[in-house]
């Protein structure tokens, strides 16, 4: 047996080979822009790739090269200010930065006894969160790894509280557990339907795009048996769409049914001057999500799960086992009772020492400056005669046409911006017909670049 100890030694070959690592994170935080870069095939890469996972591996200095040479420039950077496709990100430079601590520092967060400072870190954005829609301050809740994971944790505790009362009151379980949405929520309700098997009622929306309390009213016609949740989209994918969140609250809640948020892209505009409206009604919900890898300049992969009631959460979530007693026999604040997770790195802390170096001051700027880009860019494109907006933003995506244009030629010219590394920016669908989107979360995309996108959409 070679030295077992191997791969835990503070040598020489150690520090040479940090020293390279801090290297490599330097150069690429300071590429400016950083090159769009991005996907190969699976046979291109396999062809410029030698074995590496092997019995003896390749060494750090090899397996280094051979991420900066091959297959970082096959990963787009989603960083890049012409990154306007999906949801991008844009992570501060403090998040960057202390997402490296927090992998250098074996931080445990699942629990309070093993990662108190962590967490609480962690807590005082969660908090900051929660006062900000509007919650009371007994409101709290987890970093989760996205807006999936916080979906559906949120989903579970709702019908976990809506199996309680139920229980309470004597009363049988429904044939069909239902949660309803709008049809543009995300995928990620049906998904989490699915994991727990239960029934989604798809609302529709007004000609404005959003859910309106009153139509939760009429689609449910009186059939609330089995109801456990409504879910408000806070910003859709697709068109950065806002429900009408305070009616949707108050019909639910008179039928004492759990209102959900789904603010993984755009909750983050509750912190903005010009789009803080479209969130009133925020604060009386009883759980929403926002992702701070899409709109708070955090690094991948973050969602701040907020419950108005932490202790139901707690109770839908906490795992029992005599290994883990020690941990969730008590009253601290562990992590991990509030989602579907048990060990999780502190994923929030990039976040939290972003804003306590900037302020939230900075947050609110960045976002607002994102927000007039976009309108800014809309009347660009009403002013215009070869495109046409779909539909007036409310936040900061911007959907569009270029007038008289097939499929094919939207792929062609997005394939052209891709090459000539201009912009990532896909056609996307629009009931059915091709459509562009500008998705502005990059303090760095400039109405400059933009410009030249409305520009070379001219072309044939
Ligand atoms: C992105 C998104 C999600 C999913 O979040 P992930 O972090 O990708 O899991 C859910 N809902 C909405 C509205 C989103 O935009």
């Amino acid at each position: 047996m070679n030295d077992p100890m191997r791969m835990h030694k503070h040598d020489a070959a150690t520090a040479a080979l940090r020293e390279k690592i801090f290297e490599y994170a330097r150069v690429r935080m300071e590429l400016d822009p950083p090159p769009l870069d991005g996907s190969a095939s699976w046979a291109d890469l396999r062809a410029a790739m030698p074995d590496t996972v092997t019995e003896d591996g390749i060494g750090g200095d090899k397996a280094l090269e051979l991420f900066g040479d091959v297959l970082a420039p096959a990963t787009m950077s989603i960083d890049h200010p012409g990154q306007v496709s999906f949801i991008p990100t844009a992570p501060s430079e403090a998040s960057i930065l202390f997402d490296l601590i927090v992998s250098a520092s074996s931080v445990f967060g699942g629990s309070w006894l093993e990662g108190a400072g962590a967490v609480y870190a962690e807590n005082e954005v969660l908090k900051f969160l929660a006062r900000e829609a509007g919650m009371p301050e007994s409101a709290g809740g987890v970093f989760v790894q996205g807006g999936t994971n916080g979906n559906l944790s949120a989903l579970v505790a709702a019908r976990f509280d809506a199996m309680h009362k139920r229980e309470e009151a004597g009363l049988p379980r429904p044939a069909r557990w239902r949660v309803a949405a709008s049809e543009e929520a995300h995928s990620s309700i049906a998904h989490a339907a699915r994991v727990m098997d239960v029934d989604v009622i798809k609302i529709p929306v007004g000609d404005d795009g959003r859910l309106y309390g009153a139509a939760v009213e009429e689609a449910l016609a009186g059939e609330w048996d089995g109801v456990f949740a409504i879910v408000a989209t806070g910003g859709t994918t697709n068109y950065g769409i806002v429900d009408d969140i305070a009616s949707i609250t108050a019909v639910a809640h008179a039928h004492d049914v759990w209102v959900h948020v789904d603010g993984a892209y755009g909750v983050a505009a509750m912190l903005a001057p010009s789009t803080k409206k479209h969130f009133a009604g925020l604060g009386d919900v009883d759980s929403f999500i926002v992702d701070p890898h899409k709109w708070l300049y955090a690094p991948l992969d973050a969602c701040a799960l907020v419950y108005r009631h932490p202790a139901i959460g707690r109770a839908a979530h906490t795992q029992h086992a005599s290994y883990l007693d020690v941990l969730t026999d008590t009253t601290e604040w562990n992590p991990s009772d509030f989602a579907v997770h048990l060990s999780r790195r502190a994923r929030g802390l990039p976040l939290w020492f972003s804003m306590a170096t900037y302020g939230v001051g900075a947050y609110r700027d960045a976002i607002e400056w994102n927000n007039q880009l976009a309108q800014r860019i809309a009347q660009v494109i009403r002013d215009s005669d070869h495109l046409e907006l779909v539909r007036d933003p409310m936040l900061s995506v911007v959907v569009f046409r270029r007038k008289g244009w097939t499929q094919e030629q939207y792929s062609d010219w997005s394939d052209r911006m891709y090459q000539e590394e201009i912009a990532a920016c896909f056609p996307s669908k629009h009931r059915g017909e091709p459509v562009l989107r500008f998705a502005i979360v990059n303090p760095r995309t400039t109405f400059e670049l933009l410009m030249e996108l409305v520009e070379r959409l001219k072309e044939d």
